[in-house]
């Protein structure tokens, strides 16, 4: 399998770029975030749970997005590798990964790490704020809330996976298919 972990703030372009990898390595996609949004819509348990973390900008806990991981491995296990999507977005979330792949016997491939400064990431998230029709796009205080979210629980994953040299950083500004490329490039490489 070749699990891919796809990195980097809110707004950094990580749903666009993952239908590019999709295409190129045939990999399922695996979006806690879409996931949890499908929650929500279908009103289940664990939807409405996860809906005051969200409309806040803030983490959902980890056994909540662990567990739905889980479920989607079980589901796919002749998948022939993930994207994971805004996921781990802790250590702890790493660290159940790592124990998931290991009882399936695979592991994470890479860390694709997109870096785009934070202006950069207010506007884009403004912007599809504008259509996404997501509430957490509209608000530049729940915007900032989860770029500072990111900072102190997210970012240290960088140093995480760079301890076990598979840290890839991929600059994630200029145009979409430059970016594609580049990640292309990188997964090519691996
Ligand atoms: P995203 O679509 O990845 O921007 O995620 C939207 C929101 O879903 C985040 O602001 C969090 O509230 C929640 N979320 C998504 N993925 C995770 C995760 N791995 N851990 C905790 N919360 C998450």
């Amino acid at each position: 399998m070749l699990n891919l972990v796809l990195f980097g703030p809110p707004g950094a372009g990580k749903g666009t770029q993952a239908e590019y990898l999709i295409k190129d390595f045939d990999l399922n996609h695996v979006s806690t975030g879409d996931l949890l949004r499908s929650e929500i819509a279908a009103e289940t348990e664990l939807g409405l749970k996860a809906k005051a973390f969200m409309d806040n900008g803030d983490l959902v806990p980890d056994e909540v997005v662990i567990g739905m991981i889980g479920s989607k491995l079980e589901a796919n296990k002749d998948a022939k590798g993930f994207i994971f999507d805004g996921f781990p977005r802790t250590v702890a979330q790493a660290q159940a990964l790592d124990q998931l792949l290991t009882d399936h016997s695979t592991s994470v491939a890479a860390m694709l790490s997109l870096e785009v400064e934070k202006e950069e990431l207010m506007k884009r998230l403004l912007n599809r704020g504008l259509t996404s029709g997501r509430s957490d796009d509209q608000d530049s205080s729940i915007i900032e809330n989860r770029i500072n979210n990111y900072n102190e629980k997210t970012a240290p994953l960088k140093d995480f996976y760079g301890a076990q040299s598979k840290l890839h950083s991929i600059e994630g500004q200029g145009s979409i298919e430059e970016i594609a490329k580049r990640l292309n490039d990188a997964v090519k490489s691996l």
